[in-house]
C-alpha cells in the first residue's frame, strides 16, 4: 500500500506558502543587517594592524559567501512561490510524480521527488 500522499492539500499549500514567505522575510532582514560587512576592506588603514586586516578580509569574504548562499535560497523560494501560484508545487520537475509532503516539510523549495534527487 502506498502511504505517500498523492497530492498537496490546499491547507498544506497555505502552510508552505506561509513558511516560504517567512523564510523570505528572514533572509531579507539578515541581508539588510549584514550589507555593510560585504564592503571591500580598505587597503590603507594605518590604524589597523596587519592581522586585524587579514581578519577583516576573511570576514568580508565570509559575508560575501553567506550573501551568495542567501541569494541562491531566495531564488529557490521565489521559484517555489511561483510553483504554488501555477499549481505546479509539489510535483517533481523530473518525473512529474508528486513529492511527498514530509519531504516538502523539510524544505518547501525541493523540486524533485525522493527518487529523482
Ligand atoms: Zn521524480
Amino acid at each position: 500500500m502506498n502511504v505517500v500522499p498523492r497530492i498537496v492539500k490546499k491547507s498544506d499549500l497555505t502552510k508552505f506558502k506561509t513558511n516560504l514567505l517567512d523564510l523570505k522575510r528572514e533572509i531579507l532582514e539578515i541581508e539588510t543587517a549584514s550589507s555593510g560587512s560585504k564592503k571591500p576592506v580598505a587597503l590603507d588603514q594605518s590604524s589597523v594592524g596587519r592581522v586585524t586586516r587579514i581578519d577583516a578580509i576573511q570576514q568580508q569574504q565570509m559575508a560575501v559567501e553567506s550573501s551568495r548562499r542567501r541569494t541562491e535560497t531566495m531564488l529557490k523560494i521565489e521559484a517555489a512561490l511561483r510553483r504554488i501560484q501555477s499549481d505546479e508545487f509539489g510535483i517533481c520537475v523530473k518525473c512529474g510524480d508528486y513529492i511527498a509532503t514530509a519531504r516538502l516539510d523539510i524544505d518547501p523549495t525541493f523540486v524533485k521527488c525522493v527518487n529523482c534527487s
